[in-house]
């Protein structure tokens, strides 16, 4: 394993253990829950919204490390964001874990520790879930957000 290999696994490790932002929202804005059946990852996404901002944002739920990983830093990047900024981030991200861009990884910040993800198309899913469920928060659509 590479150093930078090792550095990011670090990261996951540690959002996994002690994610931030998890907890229920009181008056939130918009909800949105997520699964994926395929490991049994299960959220639920609270957004509060200021005009086309993102305000505050946390999750709650139970799922492996790389999804428990991947929605506490979705949480962290996207508190302060716009939803047009929200939106690039998910196309970055999605990019990322499915392989498709090599580049484009400083504008990724830390989602850059994901990047090992695309050799593991089970975990994409893993990886992909809160992003998906965030989307459909910012739609408002009420349904669960499936991998599937
Ligand atoms: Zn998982």
């Amino acid at each position: 394993m590479s150093e930078l290999d090792a550095l990011y696994q670090e990261v996951i490790l540690d959002h996994a253990k002690r994610p931030r932002n998890c907890h229920t929202m009181e008056g939130a804005d918009r909800r949105a829950e997520g699964y994926n059946p395929l490991c049994g990852d299960r959220f639920t996404l609270y957004l509060k919204l200021e005009n086309d901002r993102i305000a505050d944002i946390s999750f709650q739920g139970t799922g492996c490390a790389i999804s428990t990983a991947s929605a506490s830093i979705l949480t962290e990047m996207l508190k302060g964001k716009t939803l047009a900024e929200a939106d690039k981030l998910f196309d970055n991200f999605h990019k990322l874990v499915t392989g498709k861009s090599a580049d484009g990884t400083e504008a990724l910040g830390k989602l850059a520790v994901f990047c090992g993800v695309s050799e593991f198309p089970v975990r994409v899913k893993c990886a992909i879930l809160a992003w998906h469920t965030m989307r459909n928060a910012l739609a408002d659509d009420r349904g669960v957000a499936s991998t599937e």
